[in-house]
C-alpha cells in the first residue's frame, strides 16, 4: 500500500492497517503483552509482516508494527524499528553496531546524552573520534571500518551537516553512516535516499507532535532492520502499544504542522533579528545564514524546521529572566511539539557537553533555543519582545 502513494498520503494510509473480521481500519491500542503460542488453529507461531514471531509484546506489538510501517514509508525505507526513546534507538544502535576496538565518530555538538553515551562506551574498549560539527571535518576524520553519526540539524546551534557528503565519503571507505534526523523530520529530509545506511528519528519531537509522548525509530534496509531487531528484543527498548497509538495518531498532521512551524520560526528569527538586545539569531532559513545555500540544496520545499537559536545580550542572568519571563512560551527542555518551549541548553540539552568545548562550539551562557509550536506568531513575538525588553 505504501509504495506508490506520496508523503501526505503515507503520513495518513502507511500503515496499512485492516482488520478483516471487524472492518476497523484505525489501528487499534492491542494493549497486550502476550499472545497465543501456538496459533491452535494451526499449530504455528503466529508471524507478522515482516516474518517475526508475534508471541510477546517486548518483541512485536500490532499497534507498535502499524507505526513501524508508516515510518519506514516515510523515510523511503525497507522497514523500521520504533523504541521506547530516542535514546533507546541511539543506544541500540551503538550496541549492535559496535564492539571491542571499533571507532566511533560523533560530532562534539550533538545531543548531549548522545555524546556521554558514546564516551561512556570506552569502557567497553570502543574508541570514540569526537571531531568538530562541520562537513569538512567529519569526512577528513572518517576511517574505514568507523561507525558515523550526525545529526542533519545541530542540537543546539542548528548547524546544518552536508549528509550527502558524508555518505559518499563513508561509501568509498567502507564505513557506516548512522543519520540522526530529529531537528529535519522527515518532512524535509531523507538521509537514506542521499545514501546513509540507517536513520534515527526521536519521535518524542516533530513526529508524535504534540509533548506527550517519549519515543525513537530506526529506519533502514531490512538485514540491518533485522540485526537491531534482534538487540532491541534484546535490550528490551521497544515502544509501548499505547505510546505507539499517541504516535500514530499525532503523525497524521506532522506535515501540515512542520509547514506551519518553519513559516513562524522563519518570521520569529527575522523578528529576532532586528531585536536591539539580542546579538545573534542562529536559524538555516535566514538569508544570512550560513548554512542557508547548503539547506536549500538538501531539504524539500524551503522549510527549516521550527526551531530557532539566539545569543542575548547579558549572558546567563539575562538569558535566564528571558526564560522566567515568558508566558505564551513555556520554558521547557523540548522541540517539534504543538506548545512553544524555550530551552536553555547550557543547563539542559548542552548539560554534559564539557565546558571547554561548549565554549569552543558558541553554546555560551547568553545561548536560548526557541521551539515554535502552533500558537498565533503575533503572540509568539509579543512574548519574547515582553520577556526581552
Ligand atoms: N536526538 C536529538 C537530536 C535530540 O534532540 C534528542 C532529545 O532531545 C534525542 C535524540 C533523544 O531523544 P529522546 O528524548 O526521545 O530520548
Amino acid at each position: 500500500m505504501a509504495s506508490g502513494i506520496r508523503f501526505s498520503t503515507k503520513l495518513i494510509h502507511g500503515h496499512g492497517f485492516f482488520d478483516e473480521a471487524t472492518g476497523a481500519f484505525i489501528p487499534p491500542i492491542y494493549q497486550t503483552a502476550i499472545f497465543e503460542q501456538p496459533d491452535r488453529r494451526t499449530g504455528e507461531t503466529r508471524l507478522t509482516d515482516r516474518g517475526t514471531e508475534l508471541k510477546y509484546s517486548r518483541e512485536e506489538n500490532p499497534t507498535v508494527r502499524a507505526l513501524e510501517r508508516t515510518l519506514a514509508a516515510l523515510e523511503e525505507a525497507d522497514d523500521a524499528l520504533a523504541f521506547s526513546s530516542g535514546m533507546a534507538a541511539i543506544s541500540t544502535t551503538y550496541v549492535a553496531l559496535l564492539k571491542r576496538g571499533s571507532r566511533l565518530v560523533v560530532p562534539a555538538q550533538a545531543y548531549g546524552t548522545t555524546i556521554q553515551l558514546a564516551t561512556e562506551l570506552t569502557k567497553f574498549g570502543v574508541k570514540i573520534a569526537k571531531v568538530w560539527p562541520s562537513t569538512d571535518s567529519i569526512i577528513e576524520a572518517v576511517r574505514t571500518g568507523d561507525v558515523v553519526l550526525v545529526e542533519t540539524i545541530t542540537n543546539p546551534t542548528l548547524r546544518v551537516i552536508d549528509v550527502p557528503a558524508v555518505a559518499k565519503r563513508c561509501r568509498e571507505v567502507g564505513a557506516t553512516l548512522v543519520v540522526d534526523n530529529t531537528f529535519a523530520s522527515p518532512v524535509i529530509y531523507r538521509p537514506l535516499a542521499d545514501g546513509a545506511d540507517l536513520v534515527i528519528e526521536s519521535l518524542t519531537k516533530y513526529i508524535a507532535g504534540h509533548n506527550d509522548v517519549v519515543g525513537g525509530c530506526i529506519a533502514g534496509p531490512s538485514e540491518s532492520i533485522a540485526q537491531l531487531w534482534e538487540w532491541r528484543r534484546r535490550m528490551g527498548s521497544i515502544a509501548h502499544p499505547f505510546d505507539a497509538f499517541l504516535t500514530l495518531r499525532g503523525l497524521k498532521t506532522l506535515e501540515v504542522r512542520f509547514e506551519r512551524q518553519s513559516r513562524t520560526a522563519l518570521e520569529i528569527a527575522e523578528f529576532l533579528e532586528d531585536h536591539p538586545l539580542v546579538e545573534e539569531v542562529m536559524y538555516p532559513g535566514l538569508s544570512s545564514s550560513p548554512y542557508k545555500e547548503l539547506a536549500d540544496r538538501m531539504f524539500i520545499k524551503k522549510l527549516y524546521g521550527g526551531v530557532v537559536s539566539f545569543k542575548v545580550k547579558g549572558g546567563r542572568s539575562k538569558a535566564l529572566r528571558v526564560l522566567s519571563r515568558v508566558h505564551v512560551i513555556r520554558p521547557s527542555p523540548s522541540l517539534g511539539g504543538t506548545e512553544s518551549l524555550l530551552t536553555y541548553p547550557v543547563i539542559s540539552a548542552a548539560k554534559t557537553i564539557p565546558e571547554e568545548d561548549r565554549k569552543k562550539l558558541g553554546i555560551t551562557e547568553g545561548l536560548l533555543r526557541l521551539s515554535v509550536g502552533l500558537e498565533d506568531p503575533e503572540d509568539l513575538k509579543e512574548d519574547l519582545a515582553t520577556a526581552l525588553s
